[in-house]
Parts: C-alpha cells; structure tokens; sequence
C-alpha cells in the first residue's frame, strides 16, 4: 500500500516497523462533548487503511488514545487562563470530570461502531498512562530537551531539536516570536516563545491533577501521543495519522519528544486526512455547523450512507457535505443493498473488477474511483447478475458498507393487510382470490412470489 507522506510530500510505500508488524498510531478524541462527522471521517480514514492492509495480507496493529485530560481550550477565562476542556464542561454540566470523560468516550464507540470502523487494539487514556507521561519527562530533562520553568511548569526546549518544523515545513526562524502558535496562555515560565508545556503545574484547588517530583499538576497535550506510542511501539511507529489540523503544532511537538527520547526518526510516515466542511464551512463547534451521527439517525438516514459519501472523496482533498448529498449516497447505498439481495447467488467474483478495487484502495486509497468502478459493475450488462453479487459482497470487506444487510422496509398498514390477506387466500386455496391481491399488490410496487416455505415478498 501507497500513501501520501506529508513530511516528504510523497506517496511512499508503507513498510513494517522493526516490530515486523505495520504499526499504526492515530491521534483520538477528546472526550468532552460527542464527535462530529468531520471527526469521524477522520478516524474512517484509520479503518480504511486497515481494510486495505488486511486485504493485502498485511499484519497491522493499531493504537488511539482518548484525551481525557489536559486538552486546553482556545478560550480563556477571566484570569487570562486556558481552560481544560473536560473541566470547562464538567462545570457546565454539574458534573464529575471523569464522568464528562467515561460519558463521552462511551459515545465516541458507539459512533466509531454505527460508522463500521474496526476497533483498535487498544484505546490508551491519558488519565491512565500518568506513569509513562512522567517517566518520559524525566528522560527529556536527563537528556537536556526539557527543563521546569520558574512557574514551576514543565517545557520542552524546541532549540534542542534541530529539525523542528519538517512534517509542516515550518522552521523556527519563520515562526515570529510572539506569534501565538500553541494555547500559551499561562505557560508564563517558558524559555522560548516557541517552547511548550510538558506538564502544567496546578492550583492547589483544581481537579484531575497528580503528584509528581516536580510538584502537582497535568499532562500537557502533545506528550501523552509520544508516551502511548512509544510504550506500545518501542520499535517505532510506521504510520501516524490525524486530521490536518493536527499537522501543527501537536505533530511537529510530538516528533520532537519521541525522536529526542529514541534519538531516531520515530515515525517513518506522517498521513494526513483533510478537514471535512458542512455547507461550505469547517465543521466546528465555534462555526455552529457542527452534525453528529445521531442527526442522520433522526432522520431516518443510515449512518453508513456517511461512510457511503466519504468513501466517494478522496480523503486529502476538502469535502463539502449538504443534506442533499447525504440523502443521494443513502439512496445509492439502499439500492445497492436492495440489489445484492435481489442477485442470485452461486456467482464467481469477477477478478478484472476486484484487482481493480483493491490496487485503488492500495495507491493512497482512491476510494473514489473503487466507487466509480462499483457503479460500472452495476450497470455492466456483460456481467451476470450472480458475479455481480459475489463481486460486491467481496468488495465489501474493503467498503465496510453491509451491502448483505437486508433493508427493513417499512410498509403501511393497508399493505400489510392485503400480503395478510393474500396468505390466507393461498392457505384456503382460493387461487383466484391470492393471485388478484398479487396484482394488487405489484400495483402498488410489492412483488409476490410463493416458495416451499410459503409466501414472500419485496418492494420494487
Ligand atoms: P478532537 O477531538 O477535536 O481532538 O479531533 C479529533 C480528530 O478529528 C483530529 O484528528 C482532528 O484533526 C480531526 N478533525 C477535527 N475537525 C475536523 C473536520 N472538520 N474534518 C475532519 N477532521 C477533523
Ligand atoms: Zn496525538
């Protein structure tokens, strides 16, 4: 599998870690109010390159963190300080901050499971990976990268680290001193403009803190991606991903923490998704256009029609999502269930179709034109019926679509009374009667058809 490498502004071959495995890191939520779509279509991008690779025949394993600490907002309160964005909810919702957390994390899974996206192998806290966040910080001063400020906060010194800027193409002369690239309010005990925290030291008085040799307080941002990843990839990661958004700075400050922690290139791809717009704006919360997977539900739209739609666009070019786009994939997405159904079975998979499917998936997933070529199968009249099912159902393990599920098709009353009618009239052999209701019945777009296992229907 190729895909695009935003360091090198490549498409590069992904490659096994040292590990002998294609290890997998994505940044994950934070867990302080429910994802939306545009986060989801980021973490889409995960499972499909998983698909592809399990296709391939590749081993993978796959780890994303839940931010659940330590995120600040953009906001700043009355004493000039950033806020915790899990705090600054908690307060909102009179409620317990680890139970913000727990509530929103457990959201996040059911979204990840209506999307079909395959779960990682582990979904590492912040809360609870203190230990490895210390323990790094402490290998960071020894190795003269970090130093505690006179706030008593922890700072990753970015002078050390002469690469700065390479996944982003930034380089510290052309960051502006004073120019506010990173939440830096409170972090008043910073060396260098472009430093950032490690670890915050706390009030006295403030929730989710811990006690350190360095005083009591949290995590910063980017330092708990470097600790998860390098504890459970401690021969390096082969693909890191995130939104583009995360580019910079939390991946330039992330590369700087684990590669001056291991003294090598940690990461050796940096793979980008592209932002996600809602009537040709950003999805976020401060636009006010934000949609969530239970918006689909409440309209009775099939959360799959989302993946449908994002499987249509490539995922490094920005995608504008409308209802009206939403409802064309749901409608596609139902009738090619309705016809995978309708196919008969016993069909070959059609080879000159799947390789095609999968060479697309694999060069930097061109899910667009694997969409394309499924339309063309569809229509293909060279092709029967049969291998065209088996060709999608194949297909599907890449597209993550259930093209096997059969749609509950919801009919009136009166039509239900007429099949009920139209079975009691078979079950008494009153022939006449069950086969004018059949006409009736295909009037109205409802085919009949009598099996040994009695009557049965579908809609048209
Ligand atoms: P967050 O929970 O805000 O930290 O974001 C989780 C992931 O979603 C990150 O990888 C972000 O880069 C990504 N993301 C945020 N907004 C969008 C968007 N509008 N479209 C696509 N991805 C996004
Ligand atoms: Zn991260």
């Amino acid at each position: 599998m190729r895909l695009y490498d935003t360091k090198e502004q490549e498409k590069l071959e992904v490659k096994p870690a040292a590990s002998g495995t294609i290890d997998i890191y994505c940044c994950g939520p934070t867990v302080y109010r429910f994802a939306h779509v545009g986060n989801m279509r980021t973490f889409l991008l995960g499972d499909l390159i998983r698909r592809t690779l399990r296709a391939e025949g590749q081993n993978y394993r796959y780890i994303q963190n839940i931010t659940d600490v330590g995120h600040l907002n953009d906001d700043v309160n009355i004493e000039g300080l950033a806020e915790d964005k899990i705090l600054a909810q908690a307060k909102l919702e009179q409620k317990d901050p680890f139970d913000i957390a727990r509530f929103y994390e457990r959201a996040f899974h059911q979204d990840l499971a209506a999307l079909n996206i395959l779960p990682a192998d582990a979904y590492p806290k912040a809360s609870e990976s203190i230990s490895l966040i210390t323990d790094l910080i402490a290998q960071l001063i020894y190795l003269g990268a970090a130093y505690q400020g006179a706030d008593g906060s922890l700072y990753f010194a970015v002078r050390s680290f002469k690469s700065y800027g390479a996944i982003s193409h930034n380089t510290l002369d052309q960051l502006r001193a004073g120019h506010r690239f990173d939440i830096d309010e409170g972090e008043s005990g910073k060396l260098f403009h472009a430093d950032w925290a490690l670890w915050k030291a706390a009030a006295a008085n403030r929730e989710m803190t811990w006690p350190t040799p360095w005083g009591v307080g949290f995590p910063g941002w980017h330092i708990e991606c470097s600790a998860m990843s390098l504890h459970y990839f401690p021969q390096g990661v082969s693909l890191h991903l995130g939104g583009i958004d995360l580019r910079f700075p939390h991946h330039e400050n992330e590369r700087a923490q684990s590669n001056v922690a291991t003294n090598s290139e940690f990461v050796e791809q940096w793979v980008h998704g592209e932002h996600l717009l809602f009537n040709g704006r950003k999805m976020a919360k401060s636009a006010g256009n934000v949609l969530h997977v239970s918006d689909l539900v409440a309209r009775k739209i099939d959360p799959l029609a989302l993946r449908f739609l994002f499987l249509e666009n490539h995922y490094r070019t920005q995608m504008n999502l409308t209802w009206e786009s939403i409802e064309a994939a749901d409608t596609t997405l139902k009738r090619w269930r309705k016809k995978v159904a309708a196919w008969p079975k016993e069909g070959v998979v059609r080879p000159e179709y799947l390789a095609k499917i999968l060479e697309s998936f694999s060069d930097d997933l061109d899910t667009a034109s694997a969409m394309l070529l499924l339309r063309k199968l569809e229509r293909e009249d060279s092709v029967s019926e049969n291998d065209k099912r088996a060709t999608f159902i194949v297909a599907d393990e890449l597209l993550g679509l259930e093209l096997e599920r059969a749609e509950v098709v919801e009919i009136s009353e009166e039509i239900q009374e007429l099949i009920n009618e139209r079975a009691k009239a078979r079950a008494a052999k009153d022939w006449q009667r069950s086969d004018e209701l059949r006409q009736a019945l295909a009037a109205i777009g409802v085919e009949v058809s009598d099996g040994p296992e009695g009557q049965s229907w579908r809609t048209r």
